[in-house]
């Protein structure tokens, strides 16, 4: 049985300590979960920055550092140092390296924590530290041919941070140790029944065995407040809730939906949607690349790359013609938004499912290339957002709480789908053109016609769920 405790664990232990002991003391109960693409990426990401960390301080002959140094405690803690510098003067530093373009501290990340879990670690082991640097990328960096490690990593001193937080931080981490090595814990509830489900982890169920599918956590931005006086009734089943009980109308639509097995539609705001838009109308989206460290000339960390596009093309007529591009070169967009500038009439709506980031990039395009923001503008001013239809005129109970199309999709036009793609969703998209634009055989085609399916399946869906919405 592992019952040491890394930095990752202890991350956990502060979000929830229930999830670390099941982890460390019944393996075999914990969910797992898929370690997902998205997740590769990321442990990837953090490697390759590493990378141009070691070749910062090989620029810099008066510095020397040794990467990936372990310690371990008597008492179980273990941490893997990213770097850690003996200077001239007899001075240890130590260096958490990041992908994010700042210092986090938020809900979800906190990395001054994790600094000072390693930071602790180090000197229980025995390693004095004396000062203690975030490495993270500028998020303001644009790419002009190799990678200016000087312009592109930001050193961020956090001594007196990780100083402020060590106190509290030791007896945190001795209470985790502590738990660890407890034989048992009350496996029955935890202390995300009263939390949203944004917060709940795949642990949750095992905690919680007798929350139904249909709960009140699939009820849209419930408050606080609600959230807790049902669970003070124990109401949990949404078919408990009393009819009368005071919700936002969504939240009602959700109850009617749950209770009655049937969606809920608003029929008189959903024609009007409709009538809205204007023919031929282009259904619209777009797949992106982004990485820390910037692909391109003229690239940021993190910044999105519109790399293809699918089209379709819905006549007044009913006629439907299909427009996709694809770029198979490591460059910025001029070329997508030249065939965009082909495939796309004066006239018509623009619909897209969360068309909010179909915007944001077609303004970003518009930076990098003025010339085009003109037309860009244009194609923003004519768009429409479909998913805005399911958050408050269609609301039925199988979308689990979600409007993503993914989600939405199966129910309303449960005979087209995903599934038989080798691609299915954006992250592998992602993954999938990196591939591509490294591979120069015949395995070229095969990866941009999955990549193109995928696309097309999107577009696709929306035609079909527009369809089904007419024909309601
Ligand atoms: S759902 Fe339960 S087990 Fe999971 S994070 Fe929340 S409190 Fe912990």
């Amino acid at each position: 049985m592992d019952t040491q405790i890394t930095k990752t664990d202890f991350i956990q232990y502060l979000k929830c300590p229930k999830s670390v002991w099941l982890l460390k003391r019944s393996p075999d109960t914990y969910p797992h979960g898929e370690f997902s693409t998205f997740l590769q990426k990321i442990t990837r990401e953090g490697y390759e920055v590493e990378r141009y960390v070691k070749q910062s301080f090989k620029e810099d002959p008066e510095r020397t550092a040794d990467f990936q140094v372990t310690y371990e405690t008597e008492d179980g803690l273990f941490a893997r140092i990213d770097a850690l510098e003996k200077n001239t003067d007899g001075e240890c530093i130590l260096y958490e390296i990041k992908s994010s373009t700042s210092v986090k501290t938020d809900k979800k990340h906190n990395h001054i924590k994790d600094a000072c879990f390693q930071k602790i670690c180090a000197e229980r082991a025995g390693q004095r530290i004396d000062r203690v640097y975030i490495v993270h990328l500028n998020g303001k960096y644009c790419r002009e041919g190799e990678i200016d490690t000087s312009a592109f990593l930001t050193f961020t001193d956090v001594t007196d941070r990780v100083a402020e937080l060590t106190s509290e931080t030791e007896v945190e981490i001795d209470a985790a140790l502590k738990l660890v090595g407890e034989t048992d814990i009350d496996r029955n509830g935890c202390s995300c029944l009263r939390k949203s489900r944004s917060n709940h982890c795949d642990t949750f169920a095992l905690f919680n065995p007798g929350v139904p599918k249909q709960s009140i956590y699939s009820l849209p931005r419930l408050d606080d407040k609600k959230r807790n006086n049902f669970i003070a009734k124990g109401i949990l089943d949404l078919n408990d809730v009393p009819d009368a009980y005071p919700l936002s109308s969504t939240q009602e639509m959700m109850l009617r939906s749950a209770k009655a097995s049937e969606p809920q539609v608003n029929h008189l705001e959903i024609e009007e949607f409709l009538a809205g838009l204007l023919f031929p109308i282009y259904f619209f989206d777009f797949e992106t690349y982004s990485s820390a460290v910037p692909l391109v000339d003229r690239a940021s960390p993190h910044k999105h790359i519109p790399v293809q596009y699918s089209l379709h093309i819905l006549g007044a007529d009913g006629a439907l013609m299909h427009k996709e591009f694809l770029e198979r070169e490591a460059q910025l967009p001029r070329r997508l938004i030249e065939q965009m500038e082909t495939d796309f009439g004066e006239e018509g709506s623009v619909v897209s499912w969360h068309a909010s980031f179909e915007e944001k990039q077609n303004r970003e395009m518009g930076n990098w290339f003025p010339e085009k923001a003109e037309f860009l503008t244009g194609i923003n001013s004519r768009m429409v957002d479909l998913e805005g239809v399911f958050k408050s005129s269609y609301v039925d109970a199988r979308f689990d709480g979600s409007t993503s199309i993914k989600k939405v999709l199966p129910v309303v036009c449960p005979e087209l789908n995903y599934q038989d793609l080798d691609v299915q969703d954006g992250s592998t998209a992602m993954e999938t053109w990196e591939r591509l634009i490294g591979s120069k055989d015949e395995a070229a085609d095969e990866i941009a016609d999955n990549l193109l399916r995928y696309c097309e399946r999107d577009t696709l869906a929306m035609v079909e769920i527009y369809r089904f919405l007419i024909a309601l």
